[in-house]
């Protein structure tokens, strides 16, 4: 045996999350990253009201707040008509402890993990490292694992958190199946830099445009927009930047007198989930469970959820507090909703950007978000329901409504 009674695989936000909430509860566990350092690409930035609770918990909230920003207002345009409407997340006041997203970069909210797990000397992340495989018995799980400098190793553990992202080398190791399906379009996320809000851009914009719906969000206050937009899956990897430059003009007008593109980068799409988030002594937990669109911004938001429950049901097992069955309930419960909440509304936005169907319908049902207080509320409060309740004490932050 290790001197680490859990393994996680991925220092991506949800296994550095899992990391700190089991170092918080007196756990030392062991990060394996590929990488020799955070990734950085531009991906995950809204974090959903909901997960911010979890995140207090942590410790992390403010300090996530202070490199990022909270902000509850929203947009969502038509791009043929100019239509344009907006709401805010106000009607939260009184529901729910923090009634606005915070918007920060996924990879500084992983430094901003880092620096809150040096406090924790015996938590470590081992840079560089590539999980190969595995094996378990119903007391140990042994992982083969490859280092950079140092080659090929083995290391026993209890447990192992699969949080390798959505090709999770883990989930296949397992044999686990990713059922669903893959979009037919891909993402383009750009991070440029240009100053939107003096043209009065809400700082983030659904755009409805066939066939190059998008999302627009602003990054910082020094003027780093995102701007995602959909397009063809089969186009090459080749000339992305020239159909960047050709398309961002499209998509925003102001971008026509100059822009600076700083990052960007392809995303396949999907909506997939594991068949299984549990075998024996190894979890799924983020992408490595599920993979969605990025249309709302409910990917990592799921999987923050994922992990809030799950560090802290390992950690009460790990000191028999709680029967190891909890996590056959963490299985079947985030499993149940992504495919009752996360997937299914991240598809019908999806379509909605893409004007692939119900567009009419789509669009009334944002018109009422802008004038009918009761509808939203409903919407505002949906990212609730991506919680589950703790395994261990049956809270929970968020108040449940019907989708
Ligand atoms: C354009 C875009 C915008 C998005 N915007 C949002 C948003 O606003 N809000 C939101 O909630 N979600 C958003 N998402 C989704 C979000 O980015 C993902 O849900 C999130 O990255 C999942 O985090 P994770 O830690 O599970 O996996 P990842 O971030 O993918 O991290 C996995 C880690 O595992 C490592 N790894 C992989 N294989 C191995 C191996 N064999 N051995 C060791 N390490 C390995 C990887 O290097 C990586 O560091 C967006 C996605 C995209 C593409």
């Amino acid at each position: 045996m290790s001197n680490y009674r859990v393994a996680i695989i991925g220092a991506g936000p949800v296994g550095l999350l899992c990391a700190l909430g089991l170092a918080r509860k007196g756990v030392d566990s062991v990060v394996i990253e590929r990488e020799p350092g955070v990734v950085d690409s531009p991906r995950a930035i809204a974090h959903h009201w909901s997960t911010l609770p979890g995140m207090d918990e942590l410790g992390i909230l403010d300090k996530a707040i202070a490199r990022g920003f909270a902000k509850n207002d929203f947009a969502l345009k038509v791009h043929k008509t100019g239509e344009e409407i907006r709401w805010n997340l106000d009607v939260l006041q009184g529901h729910v402890k923090f009634p606005f997203n915070v918007y920060l970069p996924q990879h500084i909210l992983a430094d901003v993990i880092l620096e809150e797990l040096a406090a924790y000397p015996g938590t470590r992340v081992l840079w560089g490292t590539t999980f190969a495989g595995l094996r378990q018995t119903d007391k140990t799980v042994t992982i083969s694992l490859q280092n950079d400098a140092e080659g090929a190793f083995e290391m026993n553990v209890e447990w192992l958190v699969g949080a390798d992202g959505a090709r999770s080398a883990v989930r296949k190791a397992l044999g686990v199946g990713f059922d669903g399906f893959t979009w037919d379009q891909q993402f383009v996320a750009t991070n440029i830099r240009i100053d939107l809000s003096k043209h009065g851009y809400a700082r983030s914009l659904l755009l409805v445009d066939k066939p190059n719906g998008a999302v627009l969000a602003m990054i910082d206050n020094e003027n780093l927009w995102r701007c995602a937009y959909a397009e063809d899956s089969g186009l090459p990897a080749e000339g992305v930047v020239e159909r960047i430059h050709a398309m961002l003009p499209r998509i925003i007008p102001e971008a026509r007198d100059g822009y600076a593109l700083e990052h960007h980068s392809v995303y396949r799409i999907h909506q997939r989930n594991a068949t299984e988030f549990r075998v024996g002594r190894v979890l799924l937990a983020g992408d490595a469970a599920h993979a969605t669109n990025p249309a709302g911004g409910f990917g990592l938001t799921t999987g923050c959820l994922d992990v809030f429950i799950l560090y802290e049901a390992l950690a009460a097992i790990l000191g028999n507090q709680a029967p190891v069955d909890i996590l056959d309930t963490y299985a079947r419960e985030r499993k149940r909703v992504f495919l009752e909440f996360t997937s299914p509304q991240a598809t019908r936005l999806m379509k909605l950007l893409l004007q692939e169907e119900g567009l009419q319908e789509g669009l009334e049902r944002f018109r009422l978000l802008a004038t009918d207080e009761s509808a939203r509320l409903k919407y505002s409060l949906f990212a609730g329901n991506l919680e589950t309740p703790s395994l261990v004490t049956g809270r929970r932050h968020s108040p449940q409504v019907a989708a």
